[in-house]
């Protein structure tokens, strides 16, 4: 029977009339599926329930922050505690040490971390920094990666800017555009070479260790080594954003399971535990030219927010418990059953389709590999994918509104979600 939604529908004409296309970030509007957005009413676990009351496995998770699951009990009881104590102080708090020095305890490229609010923030804080501190303009970004949407950043970006066809945003200036390289992932040869034509320029190489904003793709062997080596040697930051990866595929993100260590890591999602928590955090000697120690500014009213440390510190705690192994085995083990599925499921049915999978992340492009960089991504039939995710939604699943967006396991999920997951998806398939 037909899902019914017209209590949805009736929020979403009314939202249209009050702001732009309806939603407060793009990719919820479904502009990459067709279609109108549902509204949430609620979620727990691995399920969101929409306010018509229809039901979902939810392979969203807030766009990452829910590895636990929705409204995990731990994070709600320390959010409980925190806001007995006030919403904001606008001074120090205990809470942002205790989630400072998990930070730096995980991720040993971090000497010092700074909290800001959002994932945007981090990257082009750290941008700004290594740019104070190397004294040079130019930076170097891969095409496909999205670090957020500041100035800098909106050029061949990824995510809603992918899929909306605006990699370009208007409204960036094109000198400052002009200072912000692109290059294909995986592609080491084309980063030595723009090195090389712009000696002592470029400030710092920023990028998704595991590009997730054009799907889901991964480094070639050898490719971060290279970065790492060459920015050593050419003297440029080497920025990992690993909003997406940190805290989600190991304690350590991305660069612990690749052994990279990159002088700035900028982060969110996860360690804000659902609240807005950017971070950014690096090399001390890079952190120290930060204001008040340095000349680089970067400030923020509700940097530090309490109730965003205490949701952060809950996450992690239990993220990390009984110990630091345990739980990402398990993501690693649900999400690879589901990735697996997939590519069974499309196989029989005959249907071209390219499964990936890194810990707790995942996604499957509609077209044959390999996928390595964003033109290759691209090759990918969004309509067919547009046509799976709705039948997908229509029973129950419901994976983020975009081919180029990768989909999140939590640890409420179980395999019995998994399991119903893919006879659905072996249902829908059936319909393409
Ligand atoms: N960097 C990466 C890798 C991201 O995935 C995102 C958001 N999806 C951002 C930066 C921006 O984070 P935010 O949306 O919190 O500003």
């Amino acid at each position: 029977m037909a899902r019914n939604y017209s209590l949805s529908h009736k929020l979403f004409e009314e939202a249209l009339k009050y702001t732009p296309g309806g939603v407060h970030s793009p990719v919820r509007a479904f502009r990459g599926v067709g279609g109108e957005p549902f509204f949430a009413q609620r979620a727990a676990g691995s399920r969101v329930f929409d306010v018509d009351g229809n039901e979902y496995i939810d392979y969203v998770c807030t766009w990452g922050p829910a590895i636990l699951g929705h409204a995990n009990v731990h994070i709600l009881k320390a959010l409980k505690e925190a806001l007995e104590e006030g919403t904001s102080f606008g001074i120090s708090n205990p809470r942002e040490l205790t989630l400072a020095k998990m930070v730096v305890e995980n991720v040993p490229s971090v000497e010092k971390v700074r909290f800001c609010n959002s994932g945007t923030e981090a990257c082009m804080s750290a941008v700004r920094l290594a740019r104070g501190f190397t004294g040079r303009d130019k930076i170097i970004k891969f095409d496909g990666c999205y670090h957020g949407h500041a100035d800098s950043m909106l050029v061949k970006a990824g995510s809603g800017a992918l899929t909306l066809g605006q990699p370009d945003s208007a409204g960036v200036p094109a000198a400052l555009a002009a200072l912000t390289l692109t290059l294909p992932f995986n592609d080491l040869t084309a980063v030595k070479e723009m090195v090389a034509a712009h000696p002592a320029q470029i400030a710092a190489l920023i990028l998704e260790p595991v590009p997730a904003n054009a799907g889901l793709y991964l480094p070639e062997p050898g490719f971060l080594e290279g970065l790492r080596k060459l920015c050593t040697e050419e003297g440029i930051v080497l920025i990992f954003d690993e909003v997406m990866t940190g805290f989600r595929v190991a304690p350590g993100g991305a660069q612990e399971i690749y052994g990279i260590r990159p002088d700035l890591s900028c982060f969110g999602k996860v360690i804000g535990g659902g609240l807005p928590v950017g971070a950014f955090g690096g090399r001390r000697e890079i952190m120290d030219w930060l204001a008040p120690l340095g000349p680089v500014y970067q400030a923020g009213t509700l940097s530090g927010n309490p109730l965003a440390m205490a949701a952060g510190e809950a996450n992690l705690k239990e993220l990390f418990s009984p110990d630091k192994k345990q739980n990402f085995a398990r993501l690693n083990e649900l999400t690879a059953q589901l990735a697996q599925g997939l590519v069974e499921i499309a196989k029989k049915r005959k249907i071209p389709f390219t499964g990936k999978q890194f810990g707790s992340l995942f996604c499957g492009y509609f077209c044959e590999g390999p996928v390595r960089h964003l033109q290759e991504a691209k090759k990918s039939d969004t309509a067919r994918f547009a046509q799976f995710f709705h039948a997908l939604k229509e029973r129950g699943v419901y994976l983020a509104p975009s081919q180029f967006e990768a989909g999140f396991v939590s640890l409420a999920h179980t395999e019995q979600d998994i399991a119903f997951t893919l006879s659905m998806a072996d249902e829908a398939m059936g319909k393409l």
